[in-house]
């Protein structure tokens, strides 16, 4: 039988830069041109200004440090998509990154009853396609 294909994300012209780089295994926060506030995501037509100082030039792409620590999560046990049978249970985190922003992303190489609020962890790459890489995270120093 071959592999069902998972859902991917939809890459527009304000998140090429993104996704180019996790497929260099880096990740990409926007950072404020003036006052170095970060944020992510940016969807597509939201607009370039800074939350934190209210400037409109568009912001740059700055490389995180892609540690971070988990803020809340949730365990899917239940199957939604047949491409995730396999994975079940996993976990969904909201990971607080070190330089502000919040992101979703899953948490892996952790058994889910083991993972604790304000764990400690770090972005690790999913190559899924050879367009998609998805930033993902795992326990720091594992
Ligand atoms: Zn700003």
């Amino acid at each position: 039988m071959a592999q069902i294909q998972k859902p991917l994300p939809a890459i527009t012209e304000t998140t090429k830069p993104y996704w180019e780089a996790a497929r260099r295994h880096e990740l990409l926060l926007l950072k404020c041109v003036d006052c170095g506030h970060y944020r992510h995501p940016l969807a597509p037509g939201q607009s370039f200004m800074c939350p934190n100082c209210t400037s409109v030039k568009q912001p740059q792409w700055a490389k995180a440090s892609g540690r971070g620590k988990i803020a809340t999560w949730t365990v899917v046990h239940k199957v939604f998509h047949p491409a995730f049978a396999d994975e079940a249970p996993y976990v969904v985190a909201i990971v607080q990154l070190e330089e502000g922003p919040r992101m979703i992303a899953n948490v892996r190489g952790i058994k889910p009853e083991d993972i604790r609020a304000d764990m400690e962890v770090e972005v690790f790459f999913e190559d899924l396609t050879e367009e998609i890489t998805l930033p993902q995270f795992r326990p720091a120093g594992k």
